[in-house]
C-alpha cells in the first residue's frame, strides 16, 4: 500500500479484499492502423501485439483473416484454461479478470465481438472484463454491447491507448487518431458506466516536461479512472528503431524515467489508479533500453525520491 500514489494493488485490495489476477487473451484481432501486409502502424509497434508471458505466441496464426470465428473462440477458451492454471499454480490465484489484451479488441463486426466476449466470459467467474483498444474503434453499438456485461462482472473496463496529449506527437508517431478522438471515446464510455484506463508513453520523441504535464491534464479532464505509464521502448523492426539508429531518438535511463514519471504523477489527479509505470517488453523484441533495471528498483527509487521531497500524486494539479 502506498500513500504517495494510488497503487493498483491497493485499489484491488480495497474493492475486492484481495488480489485479482488478469487472464490475458489474444482473440486474434487485427488493427486498423496496420496494413494487411503488417506494414504501417504506430512508430513504436513491432506488430506482435501484447500477450501474457504464459501464452504461446505460436498460437497467433499469420493469416488472421483466414481464421474462423469458431477457431478464435476455441483458442480463447484454451488460453483462459492455460492462464488460470498458470496463475493458480504460481500465485495460488483465486480471483480473476478477463483481459482482451492483444491488438485492437473492438475491431471486428458486432456479431463477432459478442460471440468472442460471450464465450470467453462463460469460462469465468471473472470479477472484471477489460477490453484494450484504440480510441477510434469505439462506437455506440460497441458501448451498448459492453454495457450489457455489467451484470456478469463487477466492473467493465476499456483500456484506451492515448500515448500523448499532443496531436503533433500523435501525428509524428503515426497513431492516426487525435486527442479529441480519445476524449470523445472516454466521455461516451463514462456515460454508460464503463471504466477507462488510459495508456501513455513517457519519453516520446520531441516531448518535454510541458508535454508530459499536458498529457496528464488531458487524462484528468476526461476523469480516466486509471492509467498505465510506459517508458519508451524501441523494438526490432519498427520505425522507432530506424530513428534510434540515426541518433534521432533515445530511451530513458532509470533516473530520467523516475523523473518523468514523478512529474506526470504530480500532475495527475490523486484519485486515478496507477496500474503500471514500467514497460516490460521481452528481451528478444527489444533494441533499447538494454540496461534498464527491473521494476522493483524503479519503484524503490521513485518512492524514496517522492518521500524525501514530500511529493505526492496530484500535488501540482
Ligand atoms: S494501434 Fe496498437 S496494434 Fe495497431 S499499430 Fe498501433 S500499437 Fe500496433
Amino acid at each position: 500500500m502506498s500513500d504517495i500514489y494510488k497503487s493498483y494493488s491497493a485499489h484491488l485490495q480495497e474493492v475486492y479484499q484481495g488480489r485479482v489476477y488478469r487472464v490475458g487473451v489474444d482473440g486474434l484481432f487485427s488493427c486498423p492502423n496496420r496494413n494487411s501486409d503488417g506494414s504501417g502502424g504506430c512508430a513504436f509497434c513491432d506488430g506482435t501485439g501484447t500477450i501474457a508471458a504464459y501464452q504461446n505466441p505460436q498460437d497467433r496464426l499469420v493469416e488472421i483473416s483466414h481464421v474462423t470465428i469458431e477457431e478464435r473462440i476455441s483458442q480463447i477458451k484454451m488460453q483462459i484454461e492455460r492462464g488460470k492454471h498458470f496463475l493458480k499454480r504460481r500465485y495460488r490465484a483465486e480471483q480473476f479478470s478477463l483481459y482482451f489484451q492483444a491488438y485492437t479488441n473492438t475491431y471486428d463486426t458486432l456479431e463477432h465481438l459478442k460471440m468472442l466476449y460471450d464465450h470467453a466470459l462463460e469460462e469465468g467467474p471473472f470479477v472484471e472484463l477489460i477490453i484494450s483498444t484504440r480510441p477510434d474503434c469505439i462506437t455506440d453499438e460497441i458501448i451498448t454491447l459492453l454495457k450489457s456485461y455489467q451484470d456478469k462482472v463487477h466492473q467493465v473496463w476499456v483500456e484506451l491507448g492515448l500515448q500523448s496529449g499532443s496531436d503533433e506527437t500523435l501525428t509524428l508517431i503515426g497513431r492516426n487518431h487525435d486527442v479529441s478522438s480519445y476524449i470523445n471515446a472516454a466521455n461516451s464510455l463514462h456515460l454508460s458506466g464503463i471504466g477507462v484506463c488510459t495508456h501513455v508513453i513517457l519519453g516520446l520523441p520531441g516531448e518535454d516536461r510541458r508535454d508530459i504535464a499536458h498529457t496528464a491534464a488531458i487524462v484528468n479532464g476526461v476523469e480516466s479512472e486509471a492509467v498505465k505509464i510506459h517508458n519508451l521502448h524501441i523494438c526490432h523492426g519498427t520505425r522507432l528503431q530506424d530513428w534510434y539508429e540515426m541518433g534521432e531518438v533515445s530511451t530513458a535511463s532509470l533516473r530520467r524515467h523516475v523523473e518523468q514519471s514523478i512529474w506526470f504523477l504530480r500532475h495527475l489527479n490523486p484519485s486515478i489508479v496507477i496500474e503500471r509505470m514500467v514497460c516490460e517488453t521481452p528481451e528478444y523484441r527489444l533494441v533499447a533500453p538494454r540496461a534498464f533495471p527491473d521494476k522493483h528498483q524503479f519503484l524503490l527509487q521513485l518512492r524514496s525520491t517522492m518521500e524525501e521531497r514530500g511529493w505526492v500524486q496530484g500535488d501540482l494539479v
